[in-house]
């Protein structure tokens, strides 16, 4: 099998078990318990803690670890705008980019509906980058009376998409925020592992991680809260992670996204480069064997690990099955809702069509892999789609459930 959905998620490393193995048998203690076993337990939290501080560049007491991105990303969101419009009732404006991941674009729907907020939607153009001058004129409100941002809550937009792979000006779009006294928040899941997560060179005041895409187990994440910027608490309890997310702490899978955080970062230069080639050697190879495929999302500013394309006159959902028959595993780009096939929302934000946008596939891989496993795929998406060519792209899904993670 060549597996090329590691943007879905990734297997656990061995040094990640190792890390986390103690914390899950003899150091078992709970970190808020005053006997030696807790207090073995709250030092390897803050060991946790700082090690991952040290990736970010921030204070450890700037961290709050949580189950998962999805987790990270509504306690940003949500957390941010509630206690900012709290301080303030005119701060009833949310902008996020048309690009979010679920996690990000459902909680602003949420905000939207159960607490009144406006939502903004930032466009991106047909590479999925946003333009930072169009996101500062949005902050900033209308042209006749704008607001100068004093109205925004909060604002986020992703730093690598999940589909496409594209890579947001993070920098540009922070000191936009920042220049109109707006909270930035960026998704960084798909980046971590591929790109600086520096936060203060990005110049965020909030950022999202996942563990299992860089080989620490599912249901773990971080979010990173700049000093000083507010946010209200989801889930309230006994006021672990200094009241930022109560409940007792998994320090195991702490130390697990701390060890891989650390292992990601350490070998992110030799990693990146050797993505990279690998990548735009599949991105030829693709292109020039598929006469009908079409590269989606930025041709550079994209994640290493990430080649994604559509294949009009195709199913997206028949070719993957086709591959994976051919032991390929990949993603198609379309997700389902309501049982029905949606185009993904990614893809009709960059204008592709809707019944181009279902014919969409994912191909992303970790640091291992070789140019020779990409060619043999290559090869047979070649064969998967001369075989399957004359497919109408409508409705012939038959595995409609599996979503771009
Ligand atoms: N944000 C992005 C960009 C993702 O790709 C994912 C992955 O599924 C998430 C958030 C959610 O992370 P998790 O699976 O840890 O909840």
């Amino acid at each position: 099998m060549i597996f090329l959905d590691a943007a879905a998620t990734t297997p656990v490393r061995r040094e990640v078990i190792e890390a986390m193995f103690p914390f899950l048998t003899n150091q078992f203690g709970n970190p808020s318990s005053h006997h030696e076993l807790g207090e073995q337990a709250a030092a390897a939290l803050a060991g946790a803690r700082a090690w991952a501080a040290a990736v970010l560049g921030c204070h450890p007491e700037e961290l709050t670890f949580t189950s998962g991105g999805t987790e990270a990303d509504n306690l940003a969101l949500k957390g941010i705008a509630l206690a900012r419009r709290a301080a303030d009732p005119r701060r009833n404006r949310v902008v996020v980019s048309a690009i979010e991941h679920p996690a990000i674009a459902e909680s602003a729907a949420y905000l939207r509906r159960v607490h009144g907020f406006t939502v903004d939607v930032v466009p991106v153009g047909p590479d999925a980058l946003v333009d930072p001058a169009g996101f500062a004129r949005l902050l900033h409100g209308r042209p006749d009376g704008g607001t100068a941002g004093r109205d925004v809550a909060v604002a986020s937009v992703m730093y690598a998409n999940n589909e496409v792979g594209t890579v947001q000006d993070i920098p540009a779009l922070a000191a936009a925020a920042r220049g109109l006294g707006v909270p930035f928040h960026t998704d960084a899941v798909q980046a971590a592992g591929w790109l600086d997560l520096d936060v203060g060179a990005l110049g965020v005041s909030a950022l999202s991680l996942s563990g299992h895409k860089v080989g620490a187990p599912k249901g773990v994440g971080l979010l990173y809260l700049r000093g000083g910027v507010p946010c209200e608490p989801l889930v309230h309890g006994g006021g672990q992670e200094r009241g930022t997310r109560s409940g007792t702490e998994n320090v195991a899978f702490a130390v697990a996204l701390a060890t891989a955080l650390r292992l990601s970062d350490a070998g992110r230069g030799t990693a990146v480069d050797h993505a990279t080639a690998v990548r735009d050697r599949f991105i030829d190879q693709v292109l020039d064997r598929v006469p009908a495929a079409r590269l989606t999302g930025h041709r550079t500013r994209r994640l290493p690990s990430v080649a994604s394309f559509c294949f009009p006159g195709t199913s997206g959902e028949s070719v993957l099955l086709e591959l994976e028959r051919r032991s390929i595993i990949c993603s198609s780009g379309s997700a389902c809702a309501a049982g029905a096939d949606e185009p993904s929302q990614v893809l009709t934000a960059m204008g592709v069509d809707r019944a181009v946008a279902q014919t969409a596939l994912r191909f992303s891989f970790g640091a291992d892999a070789t140019n020779d496993a990409l060619d043999r795929a290559a090869g047979e998406l070649e064969a998967a789609v001369q075989r399957l060519g004359s497919y109408a792209a409508a409705g012939t899904s038959s595995r409609s459930r599996r979503k771009i993670q």
